[in-house]
């Protein structure tokens, strides 16, 4: 399926960040046994439509335009497979709705406390790497970096 090519890798399943990494290496990867269903396919075209990083809710209503017979149930099991096989990535905040971000590029968030609102934070401001020569970090096996500014988006600040 053509929106499934941006996984240009197929390496081992728990393929993870490790302390050298570079970008071409780790996030393009999916799961071996993660077969392509039209309903997957469907799902994450519709995912990567969006910037605003959408709950399984804001998807289902939007699949549903298209494939009529679909259950929120199934949109939220398809996109915690893409999660867990890395082709999207799963935003959870404690005790928050889960939202998705078919962006897998590392990059930070700023949150909204006001309207829960979830922009991807400016290219410029990096996200911190992984340093080689931390001994601490490299006997431990990273999965994700999970960078988020709070506060209150444009709308809801008043600066406007
Ligand atoms: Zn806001
Ligand atoms: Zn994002």
């Amino acid at each position: 399926m053509a929106v499934l090519t941006l996984i240009k890798k197929d390496p081992a399943l728990d393929i993870c960040i490790d302390s050298n990494y570079n970008d071409n290496d780790y996030y393009f990867y999916q799961r071996r046994d993660m077969r392509t269903t039209k309903q997957r396919t469907v799902i994450l075209e519709q995912l990567m439509t969006h910037k605003d990083h959408p709950g399984a809710d804001i998807i289902y209503e939007e699949v549903r335009q298209i494939l009529p017979r679909i259950s929120l149930g199934t949109v939220y099991r398809n996109l915690e497979l893409l999660s867990e096989a890395g082709t999207i990535l799963k935003l959870e905040q404690g005790g928050g709705q889960k939202r998705f971000d078919p962006n897998t590029h590392p990059h930070g968030h700023f949150r909204c406390l006001t309207c829960g609102k979830i922009e991807d934070l400016p290219e410029r401001i990096l996200v911190p790497q992984l340093a080689d020569s931390d001994e601490w970090l490299s006997s431990r096996k990273v999965c994700g970096i999970n960078l988020e500014y709070t506060g209150y988006c444009l709308e809801c600040s008043g600066w406007e």
